[in-house]
């Protein structure tokens, strides 16, 4: 007999008809002599409902609170699933974070999994009863109701196929795989068979949501086989694996982009030692996480260094520089929120050095003005105006041939 870990996303949740389908997957899934554990995430948009709900009695919006509010999400998904499974006589018991034993740090918000005990939800498989969790919550070593962050209903998924051995993990959404391009920007984008963890990292760290990043990395860390899937045609969609040799390694397997993040720019800093370690010290302490840096060529002692944030973190990041920029004696500090960031991703682009050649070129024939680069062996990513990310990704995915 099998474990599976069924993870299913706001949308294949999303309303009363939804959820009557996913149960009947669950008991299919049953019935062909499976053990299931399910993690649903909360219905429909309904975690931005809450967000927006907060934002309407409160600027502060504390942490904790936040927490309390956004739980309640998942607790209804749950509950539902539950109602519906019991109508077609299979027996199941929602469970919250907590009361599955998912034990995080205290950073509320987005906090970091430290355990999973999973005690109760392997004696409900032992008594028979499929354990329906709440995705993207635990609680604190004190005590405290947190969650993991947006999207990390994945993550709650990943962690409990670990902790439970797990045969395979399959994350339900609403497109049937991981794509080479997020198929709503373009459609001629192409279904992946199989993407290794590393490039399924890069995807998920360059805006390819499908799967939240902490996701990836908890499944490559623990080797938890992950299956990207359909919850609308129930077909066999994208397999993250191990790379392995007999693996295709294409040169560029899928362009990315993301519209989350803001740029700032702290300019005519001095240039000389512990400068920068002061600014990112500061980001870091308070758990801002900045994801490209760019330090220009010093010009008479002076230079400028620019980094993105995810623009949820953007006022607190623009005032922590603000602050250091007057300690150092910096000119300047500019900011823009309009940003967007696109990809390329290919394990084979470590050995063709082309490729950001032809990126760039593809990009100016476009007349999209390039504000950043960053690289890694497998990924180059530009920073360009949000406005010309549409047009950019098209044009990439059509330049690298990446179409059906
Ligand atoms: P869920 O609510 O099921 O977690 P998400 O909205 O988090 O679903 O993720 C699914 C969405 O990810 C898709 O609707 C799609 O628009 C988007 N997406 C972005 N990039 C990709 C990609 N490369 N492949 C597939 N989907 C992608
Ligand atoms: N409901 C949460 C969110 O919208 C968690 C998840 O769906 O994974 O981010
Ligand atoms: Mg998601």
């Amino acid at each position: 007999m099998s474990l599976i870990v069924q993870k299913y996303g706001g949308t294949s949740v999303g309303d009363s008809d939804r959820i009557a389908q996913v149960a009947e997957h669950v008991a299919r899934t049953k019935r062909h002599g499976n053990q299931v554990v399910v993690v649903v995430s909360a219905m429909g948009k309904s975690t931005d409902e809450l967000i927006s709900l907060a934002g309407q009695v409160s600027k502060t919006r504390p942490g904790r609170e936040m927490d309390m509010l956004l739980t309640s999400g998942e607790r209804i998904s749950m509950a539902l699933l539950c109602m519906a499974l019991a109508d077609l006589g299979v027996q199941a018991n929602s469970f919250t974070g907590s009361q599955a034993g998912i034990i995080t740090d205290c950073d509320h918000t987005k906090a970091k999994i430290l355990e999973v005990k999973g005690d109760r939800l392997r004696e409900a498989l032992a008594r028979d009863v499929v354990p329906v969790v709440a995705g993207f919550q635990g609680v604190s070593t004190s005590k405290d109701v947190t969650t993991l962050g947006r999207g990390g209903s994945d993550t709650t998924a990943v962690a409990l196929a670990a902790a439970l051995g797990a045969e395979c993990c399959e994350i339900y959404t609403d497109v049937s795989g991981v794509f080479n391009a997020d198929p709503r920007l373009v459609p001629a984008a192409r279904k992946l068979g199989k993407v290794s963890f590393e490039e399924m990292l890069e995807i998920a760290a360059t805006g390819g949501r499908v799967l939240a990043l902490r996701s990836v990395e908890y499944a490559r860390n623990h080797q938890v086989a992950l299956h990207v899937r359909s919850s609308f045609t129930w077909e066999p969609g994208t397999w993250i694996v191990r790379e392995d040799p007999s693996m295709e390694q294409a040169i560029v397997s899928a362009v990315t982009h993301d519209i989350s993040q803001a740029k700032i720019t702290v300019s005519q800093v001095p240039d000389k030692p512990g400068i920068a370690a002061r600014l990112f010290r500061g980001l870091a302490d308070h758990s801002i996480n900045v994801d490209m840096i760019e330090q220009n060529t010093s010009v008479s002692g002076h230079t400028d260094i620019s980094f993105t944030v995810p623009r949820a973190d953007f006022a607190l990041a623009h005032s922590v520089a603000r602050d250091l920029s007057r300690q150092v004696e910096a000119s300047d500090i500019t900011a823009d929120e309009s940003i967007g960031m696109i990809s390329l991703i290919g394990a084979g682009m470590k050995t063709h050095p082309a490729i950001a050649a032809q990126m760039f070129e593809t990009l100016a024939s476009q007349e999209i003005n390039i504000e950043m680069i960053s690289t890694s062996s497998i990924r180059i990513s530009c920073v360009v105006g949000e406005r010309d990310v549409e047009r950019a990704v098209q044009a990439l995915h059509e330049s690298f041939a990446l179409a059906r």
